[in-house]
């Protein structure tokens, strides 16, 4: 089966329900070879202890005088202990099946879960992952399937062999003796009740372990992460305190669970003792009085340790049952999440780019408006340049353009098609973004760049590195392209994950490219440098530039002013700087700032003249 959406315990068994039955099987007949073991000893015992061939067993009997002319005596003890052998033997294959099915039935469900939930959280909408947290998450993925996995492979076939034993043992106690056999049973229930009560007492426990060491975890990644950040604000210290009081809570949540089990296990190792000292006291009265053969009471012993184990192990089965039912809701809560909506995938493959927006209303939440009635008509191939505050919705636009969130009112559209019915994969590919601070794999610089065009010839990959001006940097590199880029780029500077993240998007040549204020960590000549090449492949496509200097923006064909998510001002530089509003305010801060830059320059070249 192939597991779609939440599910229940029993569910996700459906498909792997016939190795499951083979799992039971072979416990079943394991059950059966090991429990006839010591009823050979029984027979063996008595005989021997009789001198009495009365009281073997008369099939092994009968088969040891057809093996032999001599000594039937030795012949059936030679026989007792090869069947013994051999019905454990058989009886170890059949566990080894149990173990082999219960494995690979396990192992299949899993890994369908897995990647169900992977492929889940790739398609679930974008609202999603702006409040979800990353290592809850990872949590999910990881632990909570590894708990389920435990589950399935050993705990369901541990309470089937629990059960099993006593279906089992429970008859050929009463056959052999049922006084006895009364005698045998009477501490397994308080035993049973009481792992029962335990280990529903300290679920608590297990569960704010879990949750401790998930809180280390991720001050431990968080850490990791964020290195240089600790670095560069000294907060080694502080961090090291913080991870330091983590661990310890992890510590001492541990040791009273160690603790806690320790005392169970000596408790129920009194109770499992009692059991074993009654059938011992009992079965020794009744040998003495003669109503109970010594092999039989072997019989008994041997039986009773083989089903004290399970039992004492059956308040862990529940309990791990119980993690499990939890374990499987957290991640039916992610199975739960609305995928986002597929849409229609236009007929023609490469869209022209050309931008429609009509009267967009957007919020993130209801009641605090983002973007309020805007109206923006981009033709394929135009250069516009977004400029505005922060928080004035420049990037909430962006996202709204990629269909990451739903629009409330109003009309977007690529190429005459409303984007809210058009295909997410299809749109998301007609648009290239590059973020402020952008995402890049821990692979390779090629691999990097494969992301934006797999295969993509030597030639286009240099040509797209020399654009986005990064392709001199690479060469540096002691292996070129082929040079490794840490986790999220640690290894390249902050401008030069920018550029190698516009390469990136150039090698895809989209459309519709998206600069994202991705030109921020970019000193202004390379920047100069970057734009002209921009300039030198209009026509390719439609760019927008959102940006906060001026020298980013003057050159596009237009420039849109957004101010508390509204159309303020629209229009080129010349048009713009040359009439009273926000635009011109912008021009004459930079203007004002460049040139108190310039005489703080020129200040410092004359006392270096000085000198
Ligand atoms: P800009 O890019 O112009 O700086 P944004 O588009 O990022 O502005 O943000 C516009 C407004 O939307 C801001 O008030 C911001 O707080 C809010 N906002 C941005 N992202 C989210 C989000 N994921 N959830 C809720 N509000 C958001």
């Amino acid at each position: 089966m192939t597991i779609t959406r939440p599910s229940t315990l029993w569910r996700i068994t459906q498909g792997q329900r016939r190795r499951y039955g083979g799992a039971i099987l072979a416990m079943a007949s394991t059950n059966l070879f090991m429990f006839g073991a010591p009823l050979v000893g029984k027979y063996a015992i008595d005989m021997v202890v009789n001198q009495d061939v009365a009281f073997a067993a008369p099939p092994l009997l009968w088969a040891a005088g057809g093996l032999t002319t001599g000594d039937p005596y030795i012949a059936y003890l030679w026989l007792s202990a090869a069947a013994a052998v051999l019905l454990t033997a058989v009886g170890g294959l059949c566990l080894f099946a149990r173990g082999w099915l219960a494995a690979r039935a396990s192992e299949a469900i899993v890994r369908d879960l897995r990647e169900t939930l992977y492929h889940r959280l790739h398609h679930l909408q974008a609202a999603f992952y702006h409040t979800a947290d990353t290592g809850d998450l990872v949590q999910r993925a990881s632990s909570d399937v590894e708990t389920l996995r435990v589950f399935l492979a050993s705990d369901i076939v541990e309470i089937g062999r629990a059960v099993m034993l006593v279906i089992c043992v429970t008859p050929i106690l009463f056959w052999m003796d049922p006084q006895l056999a009364a005698l045998s049973l009477c501490v397994m229930p308080f035993l049973a009740a009481g792992a029962y009560v335990f280990f529903a007492r300290v679920k608590h426990l297990f569960q704010a372990t879990d949750e401790s060491e998930a809180a280390m975890t991720t001050t431990l990644q968080e850490n990791l992460t964020g290195i240089r950040v600790v670095r560069a604000f000294a907060r080694q210290a502080y961090e090291t305190e913080r991870f330091a009081a983590r661990n310890a809570e992890f510590r001492n949540h541990n040791h009273r669970l160690i603790r806690l089990m320790a005392l169970y296990w000596s408790i129920s190792d009194l109770f499992a003792m009692s059991q074993i000292g009654i059938v011992l006291f009992a079965g020794a009265l009744f040998v003495m009085d003669g109503s109970l053969s010594v092999g039989t009471l072997f019989a008994f012993m041997t039986y009773v340790s083989m089903v004290i184990w399970p039992v004492r192990q059956l308040g862990r089965v529940l309990t791990d049952t119980g993690k499990a039912v939890v374990s499987l809701g957290r991640i039916n809560q992610v199975l739960d999440e609305p995928e986002e909506s597929k849409g229609r995938t236009p007929a023609e493959g490469r869209a022209r780019g050309e931008i429609t927006i009509r009267d967009l209303h957007f919020a993130y939440q209801p009641g605090s408006p983002v973007l309020q009635g805007v109206d923006l008509s981009i033709a394929p191939g135009e250069t516009l340049a977004i400029v505005g505050p922060p928080g004035a919705g420049k990037s909430s636009l962006i996202r709204v353009l990629l269909r990451l969130y739903p629009y409330q009112r109003g009309s977007v559209k690529l190429d005459g098609q409303e984007i809210s019915d058009t295909n997410h994969q299809w749109l998301r590919q007609q648009i290239g973004v590059v973020l402020q601070d952008p995402f890049l794999y821990s692979r390779s610089i090629r691999g990097n760049l494969a992301v934006g065009r797999p295969n993509a010839p030597e030639a286009d990959l240099i040509s797209a590195c020399e654009d986005a001006a990064v392709h001199s940097a690479i060469e540096r590199f002691p292996t070129g392209y082929d040079a490794m880029v840490g986790e999220r780029g640690v290894t390249l500077s902050g401008g030069q994950r920018q550029r190698l993240a516009l390469a990136r998007a150039l090698l895809k040549d989209p459309p519709v490219l998206v600069l994202d204020d991705s030109l921020s960590a970019v000193d202004t000549g390379t920047e100069a440098l970057i734009l002209e090449a921009l300039r030198r492949r209009k026509g390719r496509q439609t760019t927008l530039i959102i940006a906060h200097r001026l020298s980013s923006v003057r050159h596009a064909d237009r420039i849109l002013v957004l101010a508390d998510g509204r159309v303020a001002q629209l229009g080129n530089h010349e048009a713009l700087a040359s009439q009273p509003g926000p635009y011109r305010h912008l021009c004459e801060i930079q203007g004002a700032l460049d040139a108190s830059i310039r005489q703080d320059v020129d200040a410092a070249g004359e006392r270096h003249g000085h000198l």
